[in-house]
């Protein structure tokens, strides 16, 4: 999982050079990013459109947003404004923490790495514009085709600079572009959102995974798209003057005063020419994956865990689905004990579960207590890789004795993943005096690995799929464990198709490279020291 945002300025004077017409964009972008932070937190960068020394304009490092756009002086910000910005917070899910694997990527036409040989001419070159990328997913297909761009014959090899699938798709999706705008039976002869559409296709008919990326092409403009399915949200917004703002999240277009138009729709490719030009077609598919027709499949975990509760997804406030799941989460409850009198109180696992909670104590007719603090700035744990996980848990929350003490407590939390977080937290409830516990989930259990951007691929890190019910509760030390189940979910989303691959292992897309990917990511992790 990741964030991104492209942010793209209407202009009255000519901008081949990409320069925004305001001042600011490049400080507005950033506070937009900042407001996706919860969805990765390994790094952050931006990329203008702006062209110096032949290269796209761009500021990225690790860490949080802020650690890496605090402090930079004036110059460097005015210098990044551009009328078309791309933003980034990284989730790593491919590519270890290297500068190399840190979005956004660029290829530039005189990248010496890019197809050698396809653009040796030097009218050639002239027609081949400058790229950059921001995407948010996962390509399962990602290394064997890293192998076939590395081991092509000379002359159409290309060679990748880091490890990471972003990348991959942008020296795709480029040498598509060289192909069809330099073809003469179609240059000069089709638009440039015509070419676009068929690149497109043929990324999409290449890759496959879940995921929603924005590129930049030098000259010609913005680029957004979301894979067949939706796997990966992304939305867009205009503000007052009629610029427009992409991102993953509805949070970060109301952040930067833009209103929430609508989804960009499974399949759908929008284009906005550096003219104000706006474009868009939902391309058809043949077919290629799963099923013919495809129908749409948005993650349930970004419902449930990912986006934040201030964001609309499918329609709804975030927080009003979750709440809604507690209600159904609460009637799971109430059948499994018919005379209620079990508990004293809920107590929300902050800050995910905090929404459901609120829905299960409002329909138990329970209060609510803050037995458990989150410790701000302490980011999600479950995104963080396994080795900075346990001492992260640790800093992450504060028990309070005086809020549990002697009760009987329902805790609610969002889902079940490795349940390493829970086990140490019911630990420390106990020691701090919490009477009794149980946990109520408003997910099923998490079973299967998810291949789409979501940083879970092996099934054996999953409690759910190592241990039985009984086996769980034991495991976790509490007296009973409530989950829902995908008709649940499915009433909640108001019957709307969604991804639901890691609960029921029916995945949308057909995975023929999911257990190599999964084998190979693990081995990946197990060479950069992530457990
Ligand atoms: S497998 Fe699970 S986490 Fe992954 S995209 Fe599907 S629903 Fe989301």
């Amino acid at each position: 999982m990741c964030g991104i945002i492209g942010l793209f300025e209407k202009s009255s004077v000519s901008s081949h050079n990409g320069v925004s017409p305001n001042h600011n964009s490049a400080k507005k972008l950033v506070k937009a990013l900042k407001l996706l932070q919860h969805r990765g937190q390994d790094a952050a960068g931006l990329l203008s459109s702006r062209i110096k020394n032949d290269h796209f304009v761009v500021k990225k490092g690790p860490g949080f947003v802020s650690e890496v756009f605090s402090g930079l002086p004036e110059k460097d910000f005015c210098e990044l404004d551009g009328q078309i910005l791309l933003g980034h917070t990284r989730y790593e899910t491919v590519g270890g923490p290297s500068e190399l694997n840190i979005p956004p990527f660029q290829a530039v036409h005189s990248d010496t790495n890019f197809s050698e040989g396809a653009v040796n001419n030097s009218s050639e070159k002239e027609k081949t514009p400058s790229m950059g990328i921001v995407h948010n997913g996962n390509i399962v297909n990602y290394f064997s085709l890293k192998e076939e761009l590395e081991g092509a014959s000379e002359g159409q090899r290309t060679f990748l600079k880091g490890q990471n699938d972003g990348e991959l798709m942008l020296r795709l999706f480029q040498s598509f572009f060289m192909e069809e705008s330099h073809s003469p039976k179609t240059f000069n002869r089709r638009s440039p959102f015509l070419i676009i559409q068929t690149c497109m296709r043929r990324l999409s008919e290449k890759v496959e995974g879940g995921y929603a990326l924005l590129l930049i092409i030098e000259d010609v403009g913005l680029v957004a798209f979301r894979d067949p399915y939706g796997i990966r949200p992304l939305v867009y917004g205009k503000d007052k003057k009629g610029h427009i703002c992409f991102s993953s999240e509805t949070i970060a277009l109301e952040g930067i005063g833009y209103q929430f138009e609508r989804e960009v729709r499974p399949g759908e490719v929008i284009f906005i020419g550096f003219n104000g030009t706006f474009k868009s077609a939902k391309l058809a598919f043949s077919g290629y994956q799963k099923k013919d027709p495809i129908k749409e499949a948005p993650c349930m975990f970004e419902r449930i865990y990912f986006a934040s509760s201030k964001s609309q997804v499918q329609g709804a406030l975030v927080k009003n689905t979750r709440r809604r799941l507690g209600r159904v989460l609460a009637e799971k409850v109430l059948e499994k004990n018919k005379f209620f009198d079990h508990y004293d109180a809920v107590s929300a696992i902050p800050e995910t579960g905090l929404d459901a909670a609120y829905g299960v104590a409002e329909c138990l007719k329970l209060p609510m207590v803050e037995g458990i603090l989150k410790v701000q700035k302490s980011g999600r744990t479950f995104i963080l890789p396994g080795n900075k996980r346990g001492t992260a848990l640790k800093q992450k929350f504060i028990v309070r004795e005086s809020e549990i003490k002697g009760k009987r407590l329902l805790l609610v939390d969002d889902s079940l993943v490795r349940g390493a977080t829970l086990k140490s937290l019911i630990f420390e409830l106990k020691k701090k005096g919490a009477k009794e516990l149980s946990l109520a989930f408003s997910c099923p259990p998490i079973q299967f690995g998810c291949f789409y951007g979501v940083d879970f691929p092996e099934k054996n890190e999953l409690l759910a799929n190592q241990k039985s019910h009984q086996e769980m509760t034991t495991f976790l030390g509490v007296n009973d464990l409530f989950f829902l189940n995908e008709g649940d979910l499915l009433n909640v989303f108001d019957g709307r198709d969604h991804c639901f691959g890691c609960v029921t292992k029916k995945y949308p897309t057909k995975l023929k490279e999911g257990i190599a990917f999964a084998r190979k990511r693990t081995a990946e992790k197990s060479i950069l020291g992530i457990v």
